[in-house]
């Protein structure tokens, strides 16, 4: 067995040594704090995250309403007065008639046909037909 390879084979240069040592250990105490740093970081993303999503289940769990993103695939008719028969020609919710040409939305489950400011604000808010209750949550589309 020779000293050649080991850990204190030289004596005598214990001056730089020991700053290489110091400044080793400040490398070493530098990468536990931003561990430290990063961990805390970290747990407190996480809980962000956590309550993000806790929230936006309590939104599509409970009657919070559909997203924007779902309203855009309800598709948009654009009216006709139906010459002279007059069956279900008004908006149920602001009980206004529809005037030929105006934009209206048509639920894809019912049918049932509003205007598209009208059904818009009522769909944030409620996730079924303001007519008949028709639940729209699972009409979503891949
Ligand atoms: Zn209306
Ligand atoms: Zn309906």
């Amino acid at each position: 067995m020779h000293g050649d390879g080991s850990i204190s084979s030289t004596p005598d240069g214990g001056g730089p040594e020991r700053e290489v040592f110091d400044t080793g250990m400040l490398i070493i105490l530098a990468v536990l704090l931003f561990a430290l740093l990063f961990a805390l970081g970290l747990n407190l993303l996480v809980r962000c995250g956590l309550q993000q999503l806790i929230i936006s289940a309590q939104q599509s769990g409970a009657s919070m309403g559909l997203k924007k993103r779902m309203l855009s695939r309800i598709p948009v008719a654009v009216y006709r007065s139906p010459d002279g028969i007059s069956t279900s020609s008004e908006c149920p919710i602001c009980l206004g008639e529809f005037i030929d040409g105006e934009r209206l939305r048509v639920l894809p489950k019912c049918s049932h046909g509003f205007h598209v400011g009208c059904i818009d604000t009522w769909l944030l808010s409620h996730p079924s037909c303001p007519s008949c209750r028709a639940s729209l949550q699972e009409v979503e589309l891949p």
